[in-house]
């Protein structure tokens, strides 16, 4: 099976699909990859390290499978031949365009997003590794854009007390946010709507913030969270407003799958934080948790900064490639039969990531996404 890796033309990406250690391991699958030049260089792997991995270097569009990140541009698609098979980061429900295109190009498309969250394909969920990547990122930014220390520090000149860091949302992200800023030494509490999660909080050694919600459980089909009520959300907004005014940093990464981020952080749970706070927001991406969130850009409001990070994984290129790259390996590893392309839409990972297909869209939430933006 022969693999391409071209080099991502987005703007701001540095990641790259495969890695020269993915490469190397995939040769022994019978996968042969051709790397564009400098493909790797955003994420500190020179063509060189590809070659002694046994890539070649040359077009990265000539695969019958061609790996990116980022959702091709239409001059990207213009490069794929009918009928290749294209895996990336598609952003299968909002991006009704790139997937259009795709089917009218022919081209039989697998979104990493779209794969299902089973055991099985625990190792090709690249929502939770990148997720990994932006929720320690998040926790970095928030402890350098606070105007105090995280950890509490005692010494000649006094007793620093511990800053007190709220994170709202305990997915993938938010647990590594939890993590990151406790290791830091924070005093760490979080919140999320969906009880099972309290346990896992607790073991990363934060506190489970308890909201007086009248909410049981909002858990979901998948593991997900249901989307809440507008009674239930605006009792949310008003409870949070007053905790969050006790923060020196909150800690966004509240999500609903296919929609936007809910909103959790009113102006005036803002007006009520110290000068100084900071919250960042990585729900930024659909919207944001905060209603002064700028998608994109940092601001000051009230004397709170508000960074609203887009494309944060892209940020740490080396291991939010690498974790990548094993996804794609993994998903990769599904698709090769003896060294020969072959793909078995038997299979249900297979068939649940594959987004467009014989000039449709067959992924049936992208097709409807379709549907609506047009
Ligand atoms: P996500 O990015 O969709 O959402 C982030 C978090 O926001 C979730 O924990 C969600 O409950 C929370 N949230 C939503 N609305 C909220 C609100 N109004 N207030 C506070 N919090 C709110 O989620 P994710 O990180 O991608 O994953 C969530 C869950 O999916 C996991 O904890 C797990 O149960 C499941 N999952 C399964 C697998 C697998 O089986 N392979 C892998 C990863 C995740």
């Amino acid at each position: 099976m022969k693999v391409s890796v071209p080099k991502e033309t987005a703007a701001g990406e540095r990641r790259v699909a495969l890695v020269p250690e993915v490469v190397d391991r995939l040769a022994k699958d019978g996968v042969e990859v051709t790397l564009e030049t400098g493909a790797g260089a955003g994420a500190h792997h020179p063509d060189a390290a590809y070659e002694q991995a046994g890539a070649r270097i040359g077009d990265g569009f000539s695969g019958e499978v061609v790996a990116k990140v980022s959702p091709p541009s239409a001059e990207e698609i213009d490069r794929l031949s009918r009928g290749a098979v294209l895996v990336g980061l598609l952003q299968p429900l909002t991006g009704a365009d790139t997937v259009r295109a795709l089917a009218g190009a022919g081209v039989t498309s697998f979104a990493m997003e779209a794969i299902p969250r089973i055991s099985r394909a625990q190792s090709m969920d690249a929502l939770s590794s990148q997720a990994t990547v932006t929720g320690y990122v998040a926790a970095l930014i928030a402890a350098r854009e606070l105007p105090r220390f995280f950890p509490m520090l005692t010494t000649a000149a006094g007793t620093v007390r511990p800053a007190k860091v709220l994170v709202l949302g305990a997915g993938v992200a938010g647990l590594q946010a939890i993590a990151t800023s406790r290791r830091l030494g924070a005093a760490v509490q979080a919140f999320d709507v969906r009880s099972a999660v309290k346990e896992q909080i607790e073991s990363l050694g934060a506190r489970f913030l308890e909201l007086d919600m009248g909410l049981e459980d909002a858990e979901a089909a998948g593991g997900y969270a249901r989307p809440l009520t507008d009674e239930e959300q605006q009792r949310q907004r008003e409870l949070l407003a007053e905790e969050i005014g006790q923060m020196d940093a909150v800690i966004c990464t509240a999500a609903v799958p296919g929609r936007p981020a809910p909103l959790l952080v009113t102006e005036q749970a803002v007006r009520n934080m110290k000068p100084g706070s900071v919250i960042v927001d990585l729900a930024a991406e659909t919207g944001g948790n905060c209603e002064l969130t700028e998608p994109g850009e940092t601001v000051v409001r009230e004397d709170v900064t508000i960074v609203g990070p887009l494309g944060l994984a892209s940020t740490m290129p080396d291991h939010a490639s690498s974790l990548y790259a094993r996804n794609v390996q993994a998903l990769l590893q599904l698709m090769v039969k003896e060294g020969e392309l072959t793909l078995d839409f038997e299979d249900e990972v297979l068939a649940g990531a594959c987004i467009t297909r014989d000039g449709e869209i067959v992924h049936e939430g992208a097709r409807k996404a379709a549907e609506v933006a047009a």
